[in-house]
């Protein structure tokens, strides 16, 4: 059976008018679905017995199956979903002051292969379909009742672009403002930079996040072989036209890894490196994991290296990272698939 969350509001309106039905049942579905959160066509009053019959035939309305919920100390909740196959996706929601964000997954494994990022270590499963990736949205909805999600973030499992046109039909989905009614500002692509891809995302979103973690080809290339493709002179030279555009703000991700790229002499180069790049700098300090080599910096390396930037008038945040003890935050995603093929 067709999965509903698969099909854009265009798109539903064409199969559902291939069938003789005026164009308007769609827009009637959305809103039960989308915004009221019925999912029973038996349900949908305004609509007449005989049609809610074909499209209950027509269309599934089940999500991923939640079946674990791992809950922080910090109140996030780290979310095991399993699709119709079986396989596990991990979502992860995190409640803070003034936003409730839910940080979904795009793909199954990633292979981008980045060093510092469990999701990187399994490898490539398969992509998300756009119903698994609005699903993940729906189920935590349903199961979060009356704590509204504010915010939605690809940072999850998987490489976003590697899963463009899924991510796009979901984008779709997730703005419309009869379906998941997100606005530009409240959802964030994040992305190694896949260049290609990402130009057809700049109406899509407003945000976009670009994981950079270095400010040179060799460290880069040595924490993501991605950078080989696409190396940092060609992502700057992306984020200048791309901001040109004016529609979409732009992050720097740059995860702090001990050692690695946290001295001041990486500090300085950065900052070289995004002189005149209007952007922002998140600093994520390492999230340690027995699958990955790397420490987190101690605070006082952190600081001193948010310090340098904030000095040269950079926008630098800190991130928290939110649901390290339940293997939920920023790189820590997958576990379990590593765990299964632990000798
Ligand atoms: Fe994939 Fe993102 Fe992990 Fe890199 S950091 S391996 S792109 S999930």
């Amino acid at each position: 059976m067709q999965s509903f969350y698969d099909l854009t509001l265009p798109e539903l309106e064409k199969v559902i008018g291939a069938l003789g039905n005026e164009k308007f049942r769609a827009r009637q579905l959305y809103n039960w679905i989308y915004n009221r959160g019925v999912l029973d066509f038996s349900e949908m009053t305004n609509i007449s017995k005989s049609l809610r019959g074909v499209f209950s035939d027509m269309f599934s309305t089940s999500t991923p199956v939640i079946s674990d919920t791992l809950e922080s100390e910090d109140g996030s909740i780290k979310f095991g979903l399993l699709t119709e196959d079986g396989s596990l996706i991990e979502s992860v929601f995190m409640p803070e002051e003034g936003r409730n964000t839910l940080c979904v997954s795009s793909q199954i494994g990633c292979r981008m292969g980045c060093r510092f990022c469990v999701t990187g270590k399994i490898g490539f499963r398969r992509n998300l379909s756009a119903s698994e990736i609005v699903g993940q949205i729906m189920a935590v909805r349903q199961h979060l009742g009356d704590m509204r999600i504010s915010n939605i973030v690809f940072m999850g499992m998987g490489e976003p672009i590697d899963n463009l046109d899924n991510v796009l039909v979901s984008l779709d989905i997730i703005k419309n403002s009869l379906g998941l009614d997100f606005s530009h500002r409240k959802v964030t692509i994040s992305s190694v930079g896949l260049i290609g891809g990402l130009q057809s995302i700049q109406t899509k979103v407003a945000s976009l996040a670009i994981s950079l973690n270095a400010a040179n080809d060799e460290k880069r290339t040595y924490l993501m072989p991605i950078n080989r493709m696409y190396p940092i002179r060609e992502i700057i030279r992306f984020v200048k036209e791309f901001k040109a555009s004016g529609r979409v703000r732009i992050t720097f991700e740059y995860v702090l890894l001990k050692g690695v790229n946290d001295s001041l002499e990486d500090a300085k180069e950065l900052a070289e490196l995004l002189k005149g790049v209007k952007c922002k700098v998140n600093l994520i300090p390492c999230n340690e994991s027995p699958y990955i080599e790397f420490k987190t910096p101690s605070p006082e390396t952190i600081e001193r290296f948010q310090a340098y930037l904030h000095e040269k008038r950079f926008i630098t945040i800190i991130r928290d990272s939110r649901g390290k003890d339940v293997s939920g935050a920023c790189g820590q995603l997958g576990m379990k698939y590593l765990e299964e093929c632990a000798p």
